[in-house]
């Protein structure tokens, strides 16, 4: 069952591909930028060989895809994860255009990861590896050209190691190299919260324009990692009651509501996973189980919870056509890149569900990417309520021109998104 979560069900490149190019057709793009956009700037593969603490030698492939920089730097994160691959990042990278575009940042779009298992390896065997890409990536990446980030199974100390290899190589101090940094190493404030709290301006902002209110709503949410653990705390905080969570290894369903998240959070912390993590007061146990009536269930059954809201927050390609046909959530919030197939869109389209498109809903982080990547560059700070102002206007702003887009074309909010950022890569590009 869990495995095809993380089972690869389509292309998600191609089935990008077919997306652009339907939408650059009924916007008459320019054949040659969407010629553009349909190819990638700049491929990067790397071979990564590793010793490891025991003395054995294992060789990791590690890809840096630069979509395009027609709005500024190519801008997007690196992940760790064992299914990394060129098609994946291709596709990743393209959405980081795109969301750029949407969320309105100076950046264009890049992707990376290394095709790895993290979790397999100890904190020093990372460290090398990750040190290693950056020395391999050196020429590649800097503050006016590509400007990586966290992604899955990567985080704030991964960053500080890229910031202080990359400095050591070019021999000046260079914190605008990447974002999603520790505060003390140039980071910004709000930026661990940032995408999971974009998400929910979203979410708040779109059911305002529909007339629906948040308070009472019951929401699912698939993945618990950064993304997953604050949209499920932020849309608790606006009275939603979140009544299911799982990681990749499987999860909890209490339809009575979970009572705290940072309980379940410390319980996942301490067993390592979150199945299992029923909390009474400050008791996190699997025998309390039957006392809140909680259901243990996997990945995979998660989706098809009866709640208001669905909130895909871990890896592509999770809501296929058969899982869309018993989707029972009228919304679905996509806080993770790409994890609706074509034929499941046009499934959930046909029943008229909302999907709330990735390249809207998750733009957060990027967004507050852009912030810390600015207080480097002017060497300024912004305090935590100054960052969730800012991003909070620019969430609001871009769910507000999505949403007309779609209401005066009569099209889906992910099109109309597309079509957003279409016009304004149309715009912002020169024609040589
Ligand atoms: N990895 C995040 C995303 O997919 C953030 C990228 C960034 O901040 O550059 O949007």
């Amino acid at each position: 069952m869990e495995e095809e979560l993380f089972m690869v069900q389509a292309n998600p490149w191609t089935r990008t591909k077919q997306l652009l190019q339907s939408v650059a057709a009924e916007t008459h793009l320019d054949p040659l930028l969407l010629a553009t956009l349909l190819e990638h700037d700049k491929i990067i593969e790397v071979s990564l060989p590793l010793e490891k603490d025991d003395g054995s030698i294992e060789v990791y492939k590690g890809y840096r895809i630069q979509h395009n920089n027609i709005k500024g730097p190519y801008k997007g994160g690196l992940r760790y994860h064992p299914h990394v691959s060129i098609d994946e990042v291709k596709a990743l990278s393209f959405w980081m255009t795109m969301k750029n575009a949407v969320v309105d940042v100076p950046f264009g779009g890049g992707k990376g990861g290394i095709a790895v298992a993290p979790k397999k390896l100890s904190e020093a065997e990372l460290e090398k590896l990750t040190r290693l890409f950056v020395r391999k990536l050196v020429h590649d990446i800097g503050p006016r050209v590509d400007v990586p980030a966290p992604d899955v199974n990567t985080n704030p100390k991964i960053m500080s190691w890229i910031v202080d290899e990359y400095s050591k190589l070019v021999g000046k101090y260079v914190p605008a190299v990447v974002t999603g940094k520790p505060i003390d190493t140039g980071g910004s404030q709000g930026r661990t919260e940032a995408t999971g709290l974009g998400g929910m301006f979203t979410l708040l902002a779109i059911l305002q324009k529909l007339g629906v209110n948040p308070k009472g709503l019951t929401v699912a949410v698939q993945g618990f990692g950064n993304v997953g653990s604050y949209i499920a705390r932020f849309l608790q905080e606006q009275g939603c009651t979140i009544v299911a969570l799982c990681d990749s290894r499987g999860g909890i369903y209490i339809p009575g509501g979970i009572d705290s998240i940072d309980q379940i959070e410390a319980c996942k912390r301490e067993k390592g996973y979150l199945a299992g993590c029923y909390c009474v007061g400050s008791v996190c146990d699997i025998v309390n189980k039957k006392p809140l009536r909680g259901i243990d269930i996997t990945p995979e059954e998660i989706l098809e919870l009866p709640v208001d809201v669905l909130v895909p927050a871990a890896l592509e390609d999770v809501i296929t056509a058969k899982k869309a046909k018993k989707i029972k959530a009228h919304f679905v919030l996509e806080m993770a890149n790409g994890p609706t197939t074509a034929e499941a869109d046009e499934i959930l389209d046909k029943k008229k569900n909302i999907i709330i498109p990735d390249i809207l809903a998750n733009s957060g982080g990027v967004a507050v990417s852009y912030f810390e990547w600015y207080q480097n560059i002017h060497k300024k700070q912004f305090t935590k309520e100054e960052v969730f102002q800012k991003l909070r206007g620019k969430m609001e702003k871009a769910a507000d021109t999505v949403f007309r887009c779609s209401k005066e074309k009569g099209i889906t909010l992910r099109k109309a998104a597309y079509t957003v950022a279409l016009e304004r890569l149309a715009k912002a590009w020169v024609k040589h």
